[in-house]
């Protein structure tokens, strides 16, 4: 298995001031931020930013956030920030940050959670929370390229508003073949009957494992620490190979 090592990756990307152009609520914890590059990169599905913030007295605060959007040429990207109780950083884009804001950031970053259609599949992708955003990245590139690669998403969250691209999610399983979304509740209700109202776990691995057509050639997991280790562990558990599982954690 294969994880991130995000202060090791970037050294060369350069800080820009990125203005805010847009911010979206999309669940009760979790806002898009969409950046208009004014030295726009080629970044790969999966990759992420560095925003840093300064106090006037010169103190700074940096933290990674994956790209959620697809790579595209018109320099525009999407974060997914979910609001952490008494943190630094993300309670800042939810209550101060406005439109039109310059925001310092560099990327993109990062050279190995990344996917694109030319790397094939089955692909087998879990995300816990605001873990989704990189993944979106992934499946929106899918789309748009219409190559039918073999997905599966399994997308862990507390309940059904708080999963982070719903709408999107579900209008992509309707529309786009080969696709299939499965979500796991820990504290809701699942309004699907092949969803589920619990915790991850070995069983509902296994599951989803069989709604692809072979075993998956790659596996990406992404979310906070425990999260990780949970869906990791339950991954090897259920048989998949290590060699094809990479990790992005969130911290926590
Ligand atoms: C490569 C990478 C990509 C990331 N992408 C995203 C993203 O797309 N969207 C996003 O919302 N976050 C993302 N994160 C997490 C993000 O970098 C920050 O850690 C997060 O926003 C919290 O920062 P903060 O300053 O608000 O909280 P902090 O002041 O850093 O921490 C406040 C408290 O929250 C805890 N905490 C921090 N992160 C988590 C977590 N993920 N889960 C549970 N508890 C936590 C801390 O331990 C601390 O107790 C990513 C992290 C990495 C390394």
């Amino acid at each position: 298995m294969t994880e991130t090592h995000p202060q090791q990756a970037g050294e060369a990307a350069v800080w820009q001031a990125a203005r805010l152009v847009q911010i979206t609520p999309l669940t009760p914890r979790i806002k898009s931020f969409v950046l208009e590059l004014p030295q726009p990169f080629v970044f790969r599905a999966g990759q992420h930013v560095d925003l840093r913030l300064s106090a006037p007295d010169g103190y700074q605060a940096m933290r990674g956030y994956s790209i959620a959007s697809a790579p595209s040429a018109d320099g525009r990207i999407e974060l997914a920030i979910e609001r952490m109780e008494s943190g630094e950083v993300s309670p800042f884009f939810h209550e101060v940050a406005a439109v039109g804001d310059d925001i310092e950031l560099r990327g993109p970053l990062g050279g190995h959670f990344v996917w694109g259609p030319e790397d094939g599949g089955p692909l087998l992708l879990i995300g816990g929370g605001s873990g989704v955003a990189p993944l979106m990245a992934m499946l929106r590139q899918r789309r748009d390229s219409k190559v039918p690669v073999p997905t599966v998403l399994l997308l862990a969250s507390r309940t059904l508003e708080d999963v982070l691209y719903r709408e999107e999610l579900l209008a992509m399983e309707a529309a786009a073949p080969g696709f299939a979304l499965r979500l796991a509740l820990s504290r809701g209700a699942a309004a699907r009957g092949v969803d589920y109202a619990r915790r991850l776990d070995v069983a509902m691995l296994n599951d989803v494992l069989n709604l692809l057509p072979e075993a998956p050639r790659h596996v990406f997991i992404c979310g906070a620490n425990g999260f990780v280790n949970a869906a990791a562990d339950a991954a090897l558990e259920a048989g998949l190979d290590a060699a094809v599982v990479r990790t992005e954690r969130y911290g926590g």
